[in-house]
């Protein structure tokens, strides 16, 4: 795991001052790397019986296509507002100054289905909550929240109590 950190390169004030971003890029574009990556996402939700992989956007969409495949499920994408073209459900969630919008196609899971949801960072756990939240809205059923980056301090599971949450790396 330690070299998978290696391989993640740290962009401080990005996108504004302050953060320090998790650039995954130089993980993706190493072939061991990204193997490793999707490997460890997949393995604990094998069995798990997953029929769709709910992305989140943008980093969501890469790492969760690879995982979809490799699952033999199927793959649904939740965007900003506006960028889904059919008709979709919305979600609004808190930030730390202001408001933010998910949103999914509103036949982008479909009733008693099983979704593993898949980012690259939880953060402040925001995000996934409001994601999962859309899924149960459509009916379906979150086995598990799954990313590669944890940020610890940031103690994103608060958010997330009751819900199975695997992160491959901690900071
Ligand atoms: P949150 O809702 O706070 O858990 O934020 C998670 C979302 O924001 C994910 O979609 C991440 O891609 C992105 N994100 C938040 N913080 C970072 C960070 N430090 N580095 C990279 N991406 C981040």
């Amino acid at each position: 795991m330690e070299t998978l950190k290696d391989k993640i390169r740290h962009v401080p004030d990005f996108p504004k001052a302050g953060i320090l971003f998790y650039d995954i890029t130089t993980l993706l574009r190493d072939p061991a790397g990204f193997h490793a990556v999707i490997d460890s996402l997949v393995l604990p939700f094998s069995d798990a019986g997953i029929d769709v992989v709910v992305g989140i956007e943008s980093r969501g969409f890469i790492l969760g296509g690879a995982v979809a495949e490799r699952l033999g499920a199927g793959f649904s994408p939740v965007r900003k507002p506006g960028k889904l073209p059919s008709t979709t459900v919305r979600e609004t969630y808190a930030l730390e100054y202001g408001t933010d919008c998910l949103e999914i196609h509103d036949d982008g899971v479909t009733a008693g289905q099983r979704v593993l949801i898949v980012d690259d960072v939880i953060a402040t756990g925001g995000t996934a909550r409001a994601t999962a939240a859309l899924v149960r809205r459509l009916g379906g059923s979150v086995e598990g929240i799954a990313c590669l980056i944890e940020l610890l301090a940031l103690n994103g599971r608060a958010q997330l109590e009751g819900e199975k949450v695997l992160a491959v790396l901690k900071y």
